[in-house]
């Protein structure tokens, strides 16, 4: 069996791997397809599309977009894109705008901690305009102010830490909508987010999927055995498609490796005929 990767972030959002290194680490793994999903952006796209035609590895266009869902944030990959649509690109620019409204009051409140940094500092550690929280914990790491970017987000800037500031976040059934009308299959991210019992998160998959979502992410880096046969019982049961990866982010989360997360993840490349079939249903 081969392996594939598809959720996997660069440079262009909060990773720290360039498009065409992530590309050329996915091709050293042995998978036979990645797919570069940005928070946000693909900007980083065609980078990761032409060194992967240079070495010959598939590679799927694709994006994560934060939304909530019922008061929950919600990761929603879009994969098969067309990605360059002008009215996509608009909305994806509003989205990354209100990023740069969100950091600025999350540092000013590690400011009054007594913390000191400032925007343009973490503007420059993220390198890109899809600002996150990942480089606020990195110039804190950096100022010797947390041990490690988990401190980071346990102590200040995860849900309830003390500089945590909730975004401006778009309705999931909307952000479903927008990668469906540019030919994209819309899937949920990482489910376990949506809720912490089996059955919250297959009453919430139940709405999604008649709001339009096509797929569930069942294979993922922190997933146990028991929960990715949970997720494989419930897209089976929603006939939602199967998708799965790593959701590399390179030294932000030192502990999950392209192709393998934790060690134990096995994404087998028989779920991409599938994934094939549905974007090319749509646009035959
Ligand atoms: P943002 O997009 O700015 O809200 O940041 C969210 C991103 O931060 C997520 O996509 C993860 O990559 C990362 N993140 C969230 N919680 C944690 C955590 N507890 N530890 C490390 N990274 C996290
Ligand atoms: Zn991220
Ligand atoms: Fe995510
Ligand atoms: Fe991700």
């Amino acid at each position: 069996m081969g392996r594939i990767d598809l959720h996997i972030h660069t440079t262009y959002s909060d990773g720290t791997v360039s498009p065409s290194d992530v590309v050329t680490l996915a091709h050293q793994a042995g998978l036979k397809a990645l797919s570069i999903t940005d928070h946000d952006t693909t900007d980083g796209l065609p980078e990761g599309l032409k060194q992967a035609s240079r070495l010959g590895i598939e590679c799927l266009p694709g994006i994560e977009i934060s939304s909530q869902f019922q008061g929950k944030e919600t990761h929603i990959l879009g994969y098969g894109l067309a990605w360059n649509d002008p009215t996509f690109q608009d909305r994806l620019l509003t989205l990354r705008q209100s990023r740069h409204a969100r950091n600025p009051e999350m540092i000013q409140r590690l400011t009054d901690l007594g913390l000191s940094l400032t925007y343009d500092e973490v503007k420059a550690v993220a390198g890109s305009d899809s600002v996150g929280r990942p480089h606020i914990a990195q110039v804190l790491l950096s100022k010797g102010y947390v041990s490690g970017i988990q401190e980071a987000f346990s102590r200040y800037l995860g849900n309830g830490g003390a500089a945590y500031v909730p975004r401006d976040l778009p309705e999931t059934t909307d952000v479903i909508a927008w990668i469906r009308e540019v030919g994209g299959l819309a899937v949920l991210a990482h489910p376990t987010w949506i809720h912490n019992s089996p059955l919250g998160v297959r009453q919430s998959c139940e709405k999604l999927k008649a709001g339009g979502l096509q797929g569930l992410e069942v294979f993922y880096g922190t997933h146990s055995s028991r929960e990715t046969s949970e997720y494989l019982n419930l897209a089976r049961r929603l006939d939602l498609l199967i998708t799965g990866g790593s959701d590399f982010h390179g030294a932000v989360k030192p502990d999950i490796a392209i192709g393998v997360g934790r060690g134990k993840l096995k994404v087998p490349d028989s779920l991409l005929d599938p994934l094939k079939q549905a974007l090319g249903s749509k646009r035959g």
